[in-house]
């Protein structure tokens, strides 16, 4: 689950009659708290969402799938295997939404501030895809929105700063989608925008001064700080480095000078792309057998968090993409074979 606080278990809105809602809320992302307060104290909007919290409330409780002849539970629909969390949340949620859906209610579903409409997957993906990548939504929001978009539910996008003007305050450092150019710009927000379309919802948008100069307006704005460019700025390029070689060489019979180049995927997704040059075989082979055994996520981050601490910053945790390189080595492979 995305969030075990206070949140109550899908309440049905201030007038405590759901099915007379105009308006119901089917998703909505787990770290808001301050806006999911914001929304339920005053809405008159019923709630589908589902935090379920202890185990009195059903967290760990497993539903058989009613679509499963091998009578598996919910779990392996979703998650591809069982989790200790269970999957009543998902059998509650979805109740909750077609109970909205019969009684005619518009359905809403809230995005993170800056990324509407982002990070969305389809069910058949569910159980092999990583759902915490941190885009768009939350992973059990992920989950969600692929029900409804199978179901064939129709619902409106909303972005989380709609409820949170705070979101990126003036000044903020971020990375900004150009539609103009399409790629990421670092540069700092310079207004917030909210404004009703001409469907009659509500579209929020940013204006940012790039740090080439331009001003740019655009719907999607991503949190610099969370950022590979950020590990970079913090550390500076030979701290980062040899942080890389070290856990490239730690049986110390592979010396190797890794090359760094941070980007922002289109998806939004921040990856920094590791580049190796090998000078013979014998050395490809055993830096094949360092990334699949020694070179581990944990001890990269151990060592960044390390070193962001003794300069007085905490950076965001990474995780490692081995398969490009697994990729290469095995076309190298049946090439030389
Ligand atoms: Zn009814
Ligand atoms: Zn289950």
């Amino acid at each position: 689950m995305d969030v075990c606080g206070n949140f109550p278990i899908d309440r049905q809105g201030a007038s405590g009659k759901p099915d007379d809602a105009d308006v119901c809320w089917i998703s909505f992302p787990g770290k808001y708290k301050g806006g999911w307060d914001a929304l339920t104290a005053q809405t008159t909007d019923s709630v589908a969402c589902v935090f379920l919290c202890t185990p009195e409330d059903g967290e760990g409780r497993h539903c058989p799938d009613p679509d499963d002849n091998k009578a598996l539970c919910l779990c392996h629909r979703i998650y591809g295997e069982a989790k200790p969390w269970g999957c009543y949340w998902y059998k509650r949620w979805k109740e909750n939404v077609h109970r909205a859906v019969r009684h005619k209610q518009r359905l809403k579903a809230v995005f993170f501030a800056g990324q509407v409409g982002r990070g969305k997957v389809r069910m058949k993906d569910l159980p092999t895809l990583e759902l915490r990548d941190g885009i768009g939504l939350g992973g059990s929001q992920k989950t969600e929105l692929a029900t409804a978009d199978e179901e064939g539910w129709e619902y409106e996008e909303v972005d989380a700063a709609a409820f949170l003007p705070g979101a990126f305050p003036e000044g903020t450092q971020v990375d900004a989608w150009c539609d103009a150019t399409k790629e990421w710009r670092r540069g700092t927000v310079a207004k917030f925008k909210k404004e009703v379309n001409e469907k009659g919802q509500e579209q929020v948008s940013w204006t940012v001064r790039c740090d080439t100069g331009d001003m740019i307006d655009t719907q999607y704005v991503m949190d610099a700080a969370m950022s590979m460019q950020r590990i970079l700025d913090v550390l500076g390029l030979p701290k980062l480095v040899e942080i890389l070689s070290q856990c490239l060489s730690r049986t110390g019979n592979v010396a190797v000078q890794p090359e760094v180049q941070p980007s922002r995927l289109a998806s939004g997704v921040s990856e920094m792309l590791i580049r190796v040059h090998v000078k013979d075989i014998g050395t490809l082979h055993a830096l094949y057998t360092v990334v699949q055994n020694e070179f581990r996520e944990i001890d990269i981050n151990e060592k960044l968090w390390e070193a962001g601490r003794l300069r007085g910053s905490s950076l965001p945790e990474i995780e490692v993409d081995k398969n490009r390189f697994f990729n290469l080595f095995e076309d190298f492979r049946l090439l030389s074979d």
